[in-house]
């Protein structure tokens, strides 16, 4: 838990906490320790389509260890993986493998589109090459380059961090029930 996390959780009046217990307890909100554990534990899906994956490969080597920030484990399966980053030209031949990938792997789920193909299509407007990722599935995070560099790619994850630690479980919408809007 970050410094200002716990300076939140420590904001809670102390009266609230029995005297003899006022050294011992830690109180914070669900939201807190939820979305803490989650984003110290978000597994990428190993998964890279153009040059665009060599550079998230570094990212996550002994050199920029993005496994600092919870993110050790890239899975080669998408039912363990809660994070796919798109990192290369999304050609129309791999087009139903990535939406495949995307639709088995569980709820809560994340994207980062990386690099120029990825976002765009890069310099690549042709018939044989997707425009953009968002054309097949949801992106969270759009990350520009040719290629980013791995610093590039550790800041997305920073911000994609922030992003789920501002998610509440009470609007999430893989908590509500069938139907409900
Ligand atoms: S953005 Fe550049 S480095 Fe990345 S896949 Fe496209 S051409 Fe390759």
């Amino acid at each position: 838990m970050s410094e200002r996390e716990i300076h939140h959780t420590l904001t809670v009046p102390e009266t609230l906490v029995p005297e003899d217990l006022q050294r011992n307890a830690l109180l914070t909100s669900v939201d807190s320790v939820y979305n803490w554990a989650r984003r110290r534990s978000m597994w990428p899906l190993t998964f890279g389509l153009a040059c665009c994956a060599l550079e998230m490969i570094a990212a996550g080597a002994a050199r920029y260890d993005y496994g600092r920030l919870g993110m050790d484990i890239p899975f080669s399966s998408p039912r363990q993986s809660d994070l796919l980053i798109i990192s290369g030209t999304i050609t129309h031949k791999m087009a139903p493998q990535l939406i495949r990938l995307w639709n088995q792997m569980p709820e809560p789920k994340y994207s980062i589109a990386m690099g120029a193909c990825t976002v765009s299509g890069g310099t690549f407007d042709s018939y044989a090459v997707v425009q953009g990722a968002a054309e097949l599935i949801p992106v969270d995070i759009y990350l520009p380059g040719c290629p980013p560099r791995p610093e590039a790619l550790i800041y997305a994850f920073t911000k994609l961090h922030e992003m789920v630690g501002q998610q509440s479980v009470k609007t999430v919408s893989w908590y509500r029930k069938e139907g409900e809007a």
